[in-house]
């Protein structure tokens, strides 16, 4: 009988295996969330980091214990390692002298394949991210960047409001995202997101409001964990305008998607990290 109890209890062995393994020309480094596979040291260090950083934003903002998972080179077979979830990284190849993407693209990516992997999967191969809304794909993956990536989002979110460039919210919730337009269907792969040269030019207002809709929803549902409920809402097919209108109404902001568009511009106008980042950007731009 109590035989019975501790072999029910014992734990799956899989996750105890999800460790780096050295590979010929790459470097294994153990980390407190699983580990990093990588071609260098520094390289290595960075993905750890920015791991840490996408581990952190996965339980403040979505309530998910992500470990154990590793980064590791698109030729490491996920299976192998015994891990449960396994970021394929594309590093550049060993010796060769590639400039390293901005440190908010690495934890930004992790947050998309998360979010497929846990919440929302993909179920049909023509479209951008998973099943979810573009724009609820994109913005976890914003949600998991860095404090650099999340100060230039800002700074970014207030230009737009200043200029009232920011996209529409009726529009935002039903388009199609920019960067998957101008790819083109059928490309097979979702785009980095801000890794190079925007495909469109809705690409930068895409990104900022979406920040800036991330931040505003947090600030009036007082909820940290509210792209949870966005993506409970999303998967039970709860329309996304009604369910937003409902939560900032005892703010007075509403009752329809237009008047959140003016609520959403005097809050990038108006909130202290918003006016902090976008003073510390014009200084930025100043001193160049
Ligand atoms: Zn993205």
């Amino acid at each position: 009988m109590m035989l019975a109890s501790l072999i029910l209890l014992a734990p799956p062995t899989a996750v105890v295996a999800c460790r780096p393994q050295d590979r010929p020309g790459l470097v294994a480094q153990a980390t407190a969330f699983g580990g990093v596979v990588a071609p260098d040291r520094a390289r290595a260090q960075a993905a750890a980091a920015a791991g840490d950083t996408a581990r952190a934003a996965a339980a403040r903002y979505l309530g998910l214990e992500i470990a154990p998972f590793l980064i590791a080179p698109d030729a490491v077979s996920p299976r192998r390692l015994g891990c449960p979830f396994v970021f394929a990284w594309p590093f550049a190849e060993p010796g060769t002298v590639g400039r390293s993407p901005p440190s908010h693209v690495l934890p930004h990516e992790i947050g998309h394949a998360a979010f497929l992997h846990f919440l929302i999967p993909r179920t049909v191969d023509d479209e951008y991210g998973g099943d979810a809304p573009d724009w609820l794909d994109e913005m976890v993956a914003i949600a998991f960047e860095d404090s650099v990536g999340v100060a230039n989002r800002r700074a970014d979110g207030r230009r737009h409001a200043e200029r009232h460039a920011l996209i529409p919210l009726r529009r935002l919730l039903a388009m199609t995202h920019p960067e998957w337009v101008a790819a083109g269907p059928s490309t097979g792969q979702s785009p980095g997101g801000n890794l190079g040269v925007p495909g469109s030019p809705d690409t930068p207002a895409y990104y900022a409001t979406v920040r800036l809709l991330f931040d505003y929803l947090v600030a009036r549902t007082g909820n940290p964990q509210v792209l949870r409920d966005l993506a409970d809402a999303a998967r039970t097919k709860v329309p996304i305008d009604r369910w937003m209108l409902a939560r900032v109404a005892r703010f007075g902001d509403g009752p329809t998607l237009e008047d959140l568009d003016v609520a959403m511009t005097a809050f990038a106008i108006g909130d202290p990290a918003y006016r902090a980042a976008g003073d510390a950007d014009l200084r930025r731009s100043q001193a160049r």
